[in-house]
């Protein structure tokens, strides 16, 4: 038993080691900090031409929310490191199956096709799975579509545990680094998706992500919601049945089902984990306590939802728990509201 531990030992040993180290983990992610006043510079033109030219309401209170969205985020990922995930994928990278050389071309195809892949998963998972969209709803909760929402991510990603999407990779063969290339590659890559100023484009809506496709990822309406969650490939999308296509009749919403109006950054990105915790207090139950953590986003528990038309009743005047209230409750559900 000892001779076989040795011999892996000894095979773990001989393996081509690499010099990164565990701090240097988010270092491909820091080229979207650095390239960020220039793509703020090319949304603020963008903001520019459609109100001046276009004659729209660019909502410039926004605009700014979402770049101090992006320079609150470098603050937080540089005091908390690549966190829980980071320490995990490394520890995937001394136990991985093979080492894979990124000296070939198809390497890189593989690296692209399978971050493409674990980047399509971690996405439906953060709109499905609410731990997850406490931090991706950061993204959605721009009430217009446009550039400056592309750097709107959220600051509570190194806490989320979204990046061990990625530990496939890694385990085999992709080194952390190499694997964060491709990451940071795929959100650069996304920035021009975050416009209304390019329509569609022909046989490239087949195979890429495009503005179109991520217009309707944008919207909340229930025809669009939790649709078209590819990177750079809208492949999956189509593979998986999670495909939307914008319909002449019905025009896109942006931002959350229940629309986030602050332009507090400190608001914006705790919003979502506000929220899940107010729940979490509502729980009776372990069940209630594991749906409201990992259950849909749109699952809240009983106790919760009647605090809710509590709410609603107070703020019509009518007292919980009267009938007086269950009409008031009616009618609001009636409307819609
Ligand atoms: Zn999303
Ligand atoms: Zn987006």
């Amino acid at each position: 038993m000892n001779g076989g531990g040795h011999r892996r030992a000894q095979a773990r040993s001989s393996r081509p080691r690499t010099t990164i180290r565990h701090h240097a983990m988010d270092s491909p992610l820091k080229v979207l900090f650095f390239v960020l006043p220039l793509l703020a510079l090319i949304a603020a033109a963008e903001g520019w031409y459609l109100q001046r030219r276009r004659g729209r309401d660019y909502d410039w209170r926004a605009y700014f929310a979402s770049l101090a969205d992006a320079i609150g985020r470098r603050a937080v990922v540089i005091a908390l490191g690549s966190g829980v995930a980071g320490a995990f994928l490394y520890w995937i990278w001394e136990h991985r199956l093979a080492t894979i050389p990124m000296d070939s071309a198809w390497s890189w195809l593989g690296l692209f096709v399978g971050q493409e892949f674990c980047y399509y998963w971690m996405h439906r998972a953060d709109h499905r799975i609410r731990w997850l969209w406490a931090t991706h709803a950061v993204h959605h909760s721009p009430n217009q579509l446009n550039l400056s929402a592309a750097y709107r991510l959220g600051w509570t990603a190194p806490v989320s545990g979204a990046a061990l999407f990625f530990a496939p990779l890694v385990y085999i063969g992709f080194s952390p680094l190499v694997v964060l290339v491709a990451l940071a590659t795929n959100l650069l890559y996304q920035f021009w998706l975050h416009t209304e100023l390019i329509g569609r484009l022909g046989p490239l809506e087949w195979v890429l992500n495009t503005p179109a496709h991520h217009r309707v990822h944008h919207a909340s309406n229930p025809e669009y919601l939790d649709r078209n969650y590819g990177g750079v490939l809208i492949v999956f999308d189509r593979l998986f049945g999670t495909l939307a296509v914008e319909r002449a009749d019905t025009p896109l919403v942006y931002g959350l089902v229940k629309p986030l109006t602050t332009h507090n950054p400190l608001k914006i990105a705790f919003h979502a984990w506000w929220a899940m915790f107010r729940d979490l207090a509502h729980a009776r139950s372990v069940r209630e306590v594991f749906l409201t953590l990992l259950g849909p986003p749109e699952w809240h528990p009983a106790a919760s939802q009647q605090a809710r038309r509590d709410d609603v009743c107070a703020a019509r005047g009518a007292v919980p728990g009267k009938g007086e209230c269950a009409a008031v409750v009616a009618a609001r559900a009636a409307r819609g509201g």
